[in-house]
C-alpha cells in the first residue's frame, strides 16, 4: 500500500482554542455589527482571517530568538539575516523592515514620484496604497483566466504579456520605475506565477530598460508550484528555483510574516548598490538603523531560520498538500471555489455559493457571517466591502467576483481541523437556498472601510 501524505513535523507546544455555541456567536457577531475584524479572538474556533504572522514557528526559531543580539548597530543578528538573504535569493543588499508594507514604503519613496506608471500582474492593496498615495498610477495586467473560478490552469497568476508591453510601449520610460511581480499572486486567489511568465516579463522590461520588482511574501510557494506544474522543473530544487526567480529581478519587498514564518518582519533587498544606497535615508527616518530596520535582533535571527525552514521542500509539500486537501472536500461537497486550490487560502466564490443574496447587500460578507455563526470559523471578505465606494462619484464598486477567503495559517491547524472547515462549509451550502437577505452599511469610514464597517440584516 502507498503510504499516505503526512506532516513533516511534530507538536510541541499547544494552544488551547475553545468551540462556543451557536446561541453564544449569534450575539457576539450582533456586538461585532457583523463585521467579522471585531470579534474577539477568543469568540473564534478556527482563524482564517489571515495567513499573516500566524504561522507557528519552529524550535529551531525559537532558540535563535534567545541568540538574538540586541545591539543597536552590526548585531549578529543582522549578519545572519543577511547571510540567509543572500544565499536564498542571491540579492547582495538589503534593509530589514518591519512588515512589508514598511519595505514599499522604503523603496517607493526612492524610486515613485507623481504621475508615474506600474504595470504589474496584480497589486496587492497595500502596494496599491503605497503607490497611489505618490500620485503614481497602478495597472493590473492579470492574464483572463484569473477572473474565472472554474477554469483550472495552473498559472493563473500570470502576467497579460500584451497588456504588459501596451503600457510599456505607450508610457516613456523614466516614468515607469518598475513592473511589479507579485509571487504569489494574493489577488487572484494565490495563484502561482510561472517561471516563463517571469522570464517573458524580465525580457519586456529589458527591453524598454524598466526594472523589475517582486512583491514576494509567498515566493517559496510559487517556487513549489514552478517545481510540481511546470515542464523541466521537476528535478530542481526548491533553492534552485527560487535564486532563478529572483535572478530576473532588481529588487524585492518581503512581507515576512508570510513564507518566512515570523510573527512580524520584512525586509527590502537589492541588485544594484546604488538602489540599496538611495534607500538607505528612508529606512533610517521610517524603519530605524540599517542594521536593525524595524526589527529586534531576536526578530531577525528567527527571520534567518525561517528563510531556511520556509524554502524547505518538505515542509512546502506538508503546507500545499493541506490547502489542497481543504479543496478536495470542498469538490466532494459541491461547493465552489476558485480553482485551482491557492497556495496559501481558500477562496470560495460567494456568487455561486448565495445565488439569492443581491450585490448590493454584500454577499461574502453575508457567507463569511453565516459560516462564523455555523461553526466559529472566520474568513475574511474579498468583494465589494473590501472593493469601496468610487473615490470620485462615491458609488459602491461592485467587483466581478465576490470571494470569502479561507486563509490557512502555516504549521497550526490539523488535518482534523480542515474536515471540520470543510463539513461547516457544507452544512452552510445545504441551507443556502434559504438565504436571501444580506446586509446593510450603518457606519463606515471613508478609505479601508472593510476593517472598521458596521452592518445590519438588510430589511
Ligand atoms: C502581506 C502582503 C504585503 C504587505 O505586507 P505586510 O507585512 O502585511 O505589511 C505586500 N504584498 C503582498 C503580496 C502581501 O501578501
Amino acid at each position: 500500500m502507498e503510504l499516505p501524505f503526512a506532516e513533516s513535523y511534530k507538536i510541541k507546544m499547544v494552544e488551547p482554542i475553545r468551540k462556543s455555541t451557536r446561541a453564544a456567536r449569534e450575539e457576539w457577531i450582533k456586538e461585532a455589527h457583523y463585521n467579522l475584524f471585531n470579534l474577539k479572538s477568543d469568540a473564534v474556533y478556527i482563524d482564517l482571517l489571515t495567513d499573516s504572522g500566524t504561522g507557528a514557528m519552529s524550535d529551531r526559531q525559537w532558540a535563535a530568538m534567545m541568540e538574538g543580539d540586541e545591539s543597536y548597530a552590526g548585531a549578529r543578528s543582522f549578519y545572519k539575516l543577511q547571510d540567509a538573504i543572500q544565499t536564498i535569493t542571491g540579492f547582495s543588499h538589503f534593509l530589514p523592515t518591519h512588515q512589508g508594507r514598511a519595505a514599499e514604503n522604503v523603496l517607493f519613496s526612492a524610486i515613485v514620484k507623481p504621475d508615474d506608471v506600474l504595470p504589474g500582474n496584480a497589486h496587492f492593496d497595500t502596494t496599491k496604497g503605497h503607490i497611489e498615495f505618490r500620485k503614481a498610477l497602478p495597472i493590473d495586467c492579470p492574464v483572463e483566466e484569473a477572473a474565472d473560478t472554474s477554469v483550472d490552469h495552473p498559472f493563473k497568476g500570470n502576467m497579460d504579456l500584451h497588456k504588459l508591453e501596451t503600457i510599456l510601449r505607450r508610457y516613456p520610460q523614466k516614468r515607469i520605475p518598475c513592473v511589479v511581480i507579485t509571487i504569489t499572486n494574493n489577488s487572484a486567489g494565490g495563484q502561482p506565477v510561472s517561471m516563463e511568465n517571469i522570464k517573458g516579463v524580465a525580457a519586456l522590461a529589458k527591453k524598454y530598460g524598466v526594472k523589475v520588482l517582486f512583491d514576494s511574501a509567498r515566493f517559496a510557494e510559487n517556487a513549489y508550484f514552478i517545481k510540481t506544474r511546470e515542464p523541466g522543473y521537476a528535478k530542481k530544487s526548491i533553492r534552485e528555483i527560487v535564486s532563478e526567480i529572483f535572478s530576473y529581478g532588481d529588487f524585492m519587498t518581503m512581507s515576512a510574516k508570510k513564507d518566512a514564518i515570523v510573527n512580524m518582519g520584512g525586509f527590502v533587498a537589492f541588485r544594484h548598490e546604488e538602489d540599496w544606497k538611495k534607500c538607505q535615508m528612508f529606512n533610517i527616518m521610517y524603519e530605524g538603523y540599517l542594521t536593525y530596520g524595524g526589527m529586534s535582533g531576536r526578530d531577525m535571527s528567527a527571520l534567518a531560520v525561517g528563510l531556511e525552514e520556509g524554502t524547505d521542500y518538505d515542509y512546502l509539500d506538508g503546507r500545499i498538500h493541506q490547502v489542497a486537501y481543504l479543496g478536495q472536500k470542498l469538490d466532494e461537497y459541491g461547493v465552489p471555489y476558485q480553482r485551482p486550490a491557492g497556495g496559501h487560502a481558500i477562496f470560495v466564490d460567494a456568487k455561486k455559493f448565495l445565488p439569492r443574496v443581491p450585490k448590493e447587500e454584500f454577499i461574502a460578507q453575508t457567507l463569511g457571517v453565516e459560516l462564523y455563526k455555523e461553526a466559529g470559523i472566520r474568513g475574511v471578505e474579498i468583494g465589494a466591502l473590501l472593493a469601496d465606494r468610487d473615490p470620485k462619484t462615491r458609488l459602491n464598486r461592485y467587483p466581478t467576483l465576490e470571494l470569502l477567503r479561507l486563509a490557512i495559517p502555516r504549521r497550526v491547524y490539523t488535518h482534523s481541523h480542515i474536515d471540520y472547515i470543510a463539513a461547516a462549509l457544507k452544512n452552510v451550502h445545504d441551507r443556502s437556498k434559504t438565504i436571501t437577505r444580506g446586509y446593510e452599511i450603518t457606519k463606515e469610514m471613508a478609505i479601508m472601510r472593510h476593517f472598521t464597517v458596521q452592518l445590519i440584516p438588510a430589511r
